[in-house]
């Protein structure tokens, strides 16, 4: 049996590892799940998974969450320590997957407590990526990429030693904008923005993927996972999330991963890694498919990527700051506070009106320099709304 924790249990992200779970009930034993504010689904997914401890990370959720357990001899807990309580459990793989910079330090406490983690959060390299990678390796836990492109590039990359390496490409499907001009842009609605033509997702990432933010957050999630330099990383928009990651290595061969778009697929490969665990994933019709297509990004209509890449070149603070903006001027956009490129200008603005030091060093210095970016973009979004 292998025992696994989920940190943003009653996510997308959690409920599709539980329909993995599903498939192999005998195989593995749950440890501990980590919901944020919903006591009731989050009980509801401990009793079908059967945990052995639920934590909320809202403490006004406790009571509830308690009783909606009782009697199941499942333990619960409320608040931010109950979190890391979780997260430390002792067990063989943590899934990391609670959105934003709030994973950030389950999932530290989490490195130590797992032989592994399953990391879906990028936010966390994004944000701390120099510190999370330096701390996995000195207490020996091995990070499996659990988003798409990256656990293609994974595989792809067992194919040759590292230094084989030329460059490392990932796919973007494009959004819900990909042929929409930058004047009807201008004025696209959340319902809109929140339509992802190929992937179910969680409200943040579906808003990142209709700005081509989230690829520019996978370049720097890239660039720590596998230890490449921002020179040898690019991204091109594939329509139709077939192919999810490519490898070029320096005697001209590509390596590629390809799987129908399935979030399943990649779960399944790093809960079982490095056996293969069955799972009645769509197949691939090649003949079916009968063409893929290709594109460069348009950085004209998508700013958010170019910030992105931009702030990994700078290094040091930058990508925590663009991180923090980004998620507020998300929030910002999901409440109709700010236009669709309003997200773009307050990471702009938010960017030009800081200075950037080193590199965060450690949580509590990723999450103070993410307070302070926080403010600085809240400041911005008063002055665009
Ligand atoms: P989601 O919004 O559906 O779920 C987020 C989870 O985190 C929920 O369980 C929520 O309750 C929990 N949570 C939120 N705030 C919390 C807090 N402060 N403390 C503890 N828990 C909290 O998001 P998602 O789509 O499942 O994405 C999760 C992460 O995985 C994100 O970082 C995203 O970028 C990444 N990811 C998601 C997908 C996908 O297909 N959904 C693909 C690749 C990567
Ligand atoms: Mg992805």
């Amino acid at each position: 049996m292998t025992r696994l924790s989920v940190l943003g249990a009653t996510g997308s992200i959690g409920q599709s590892v539980a329909k993995v779970l599903a498939e192999h009930p005998e195989m593995y034993q749950v440890e501990a799940l980590v919901g944020g504010r919903n006591a009731q689904a989050l009980a509801r997914m401990a009793r079908q998974l059967g945990a052995r401890f639920a934590a909320l990370a809202d403490p006004a959720g406790g009571p509830a969450l308690a009783q909606a357990l009782e009697g199941t001899g499942i333990a619960s807990g409320a608040g931010p320590e109950a979190v890391l309580d979780a997260a430390r459990r002792e067990t063989d793989v943590v899934v990391s997957a609670i959105v934003g910079v709030a994973g950030l330090a389950p999932s530290v406490a989490a490195l130590g407590a797992g032989r592994r983690m399953a990391l879906a959060n990028k936010e966390c390299l994004v944000a701390a990526g120099d510190f999370f990678m330096a701390e996995a390796a000195q207490v020996g836990t091995e990070i499996l990429p659990m988003d798409s492109e990256h656990n293609a590039i994974f595989q792809a990359l067992s194919a040759a030693p590292a230094r084989a390496v030329e460059c490392i490409t990932l796919t973007a499907s494009g959004g819900p904008f990909r042929k929409t001009s930058r004047a009807e842009m201008e004025h696209v609605t959340r319902a809109d923005a929140l339509k992802h033509p190929n992937w179910s997702m969680g409200a943040k990432i579906t808003i990142d993927s209709a700005t081509l933010m989230n690829k520019g957050l996978e370049l720097i999630e890239a660039h720590h996972l596998f230890a490449v330099p921002a020179a040898q990383l690019d991204a091109v928009v594939h329509p139709e999330s077939v192919v999810h990651g490519l490898v070029s290595f320096v005697d001209g061969s590509v390596v590629a991963g390809m799987a129908l778009p399935d979030m399943c697929v990649p779960i399944a490969h790093c809960l079982a890694y490095p056996e293969r665990l069955s799972f009645p994933a769509r197949r691939m019709n090649l003949v079916q498919l009968g063409k893929l297509t290709f594109e460069a990004v348009d950085e004209g209509r998508f700013p958010a990527f170019a910030l992105a890449r931009a702030a990994m070149a700078t290094g040091g603070g930058a990508p925590t700051i663009l991180n923090a903006a980004n998620e507020v001027a998300v929030g910002a956009f999901l409440e109709g506070r700010i236009g669709f490129y309003g997200i773009s200008d307050m990471v702009a603005r938010t960017l030009e009106k800081m200075a950037v030091g080193p590199a965060p060093s450690s949580v509590e210095e990723a999450l103070s320099l993410d307070m302070e970016a926080r403010h600085v973009a809240a400041e911005c979004a008063l002055a665009l709304s």
